[in-house]
């Protein structure tokens, strides 16, 4: 499963990170496996009654015919204050984002609260700039969600949950811009949200200017201002920041640009096989109860952030 999200990442990072690649639609690889996944994984019916809620209690000894849910046997270390602390970047909405309360918010924190829930334990979550979590999960963080895409690069660094969404950058133009396609971009001011997907696509961009940014939104905002020609972020906040700035910015699919499909998970501890096991059972159980397509139609679909 790895292997194949990290196959269909290589074309990825192999035009942002490695040199002497192809072009973008050479390397581009069939990604229908994980589209099919992805369907598999939002149209899943049969309830997981013999769900997780016991996990908690008896974390030590998971009772061995309760199926599915209590496979892991071994406990992660990181659970064993019974907080799961997960770090995420509240700028990037509908996945994540801060409430009205001042609380991180959105599909991303609702999921890994519900995974929690199964798992048995507390939910901590902690909101930082999206550069610093991945170096962070293991000492300050136990886990990240963020909309991250899944990389060979981070790979080195931690490991991932199962996918549990497929997405791809969108390019965001002033309404009226005549940036259309792979080769518009060239010699453009783009601006980016550091350390994202986005960031190593424009880096390989010829003669491009990049314009990092911690917030997404304030590079939508110097967009919008005349300082930036374009702005590339994902897919789903690129639909929201076009409906906050109505009239005044297009989203454009990435598709346009040749640019790859990606897919979000937890980043977990290298070698934390047994929290990747247990996230990645209570995730199956959620699509299998319905959770997380609920999830999705109330923070994603219906464009509540
Ligand atoms: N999916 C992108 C990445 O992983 C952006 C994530 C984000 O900005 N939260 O780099």
């Amino acid at each position: 499963m790895k292997k194949f999200l990290a196959a269909v990442l290589a074309a990825v990072l192999c035009m942002s990170v490695l040199a002497g690649c192809g072009s973008k639609a050479e390397d581009a690889l069939p990604t229908e496996g994980v589209s099919e996944e992805n369907a598999g994984a939002s149209e899943g019916a049969a309830p997981a009654e013999n769900a997780t809620e016991d996990n908690g209690d008896s974390k030590e000894a998971a009772p061995a015919e309760d199926a599915g849910a209590t496979e892991a046997a071994a406990v992660s270390e990181a659970l064993a204050d019974g907080v799961l602390n997960v770090g995420t970047n509240a700028e990037f909405p509908p996945f994540e984002y801060v409430n009205d309360n001042g609380e991180p918010d959105g599909f991303d924190i609702a999921l890994i609260k519900a995974i929690g829930e199964k798992m048995g334990v507390e939910v901590q979550v902690d909101n930082m700039e999206f550069a610093s979590l991945v170096s962070s999960i293991g000492t300050k963080i136990d886990v990240s969600i963020a909309g991250m895409t899944v990389t060979e690069e981070r790979l080195n660094t931690v490991d991932f949950s199962n996918s549990y969404y497929e997405a791809v950058q969108f390019v965001i133009v002033p309404e009226g811009s005549s940036i259309a396609s792979a080769e518009d971009l060239k010699g453009k001011t783009i601006g980016v949200q550091l350390g994202t997907t986005g960031d190593f696509i424009a880096d390989e961009i010829e003669d491009a200017s990049v314009s990092q940014y911690n917030k997404a939104v304030d590079a939508v905002n110097d967009l919008v201002n005349g300082r930036l020609d374009c702005v590339i972020i994902d897919k789903n906040p690129a639909l929201v920041f076009q409906s906050k700035f109505d009239g005044k910015v297009t989203a454009i699919d990435g598709a346009q640009f040749d640019f790859e499909v990606e897919n979000y998970a937890i980043a977990i501890p290298k070698g934390d096989a047994a929290l990747a096991e247990q996230i990645n059972n209570a995730l199956q159980e959620l699509i299998d109860d319905g959770t997380f397509d609920a999830l999705v139609a109330e923070y994603i679909e219906g464009g509540n952030e």
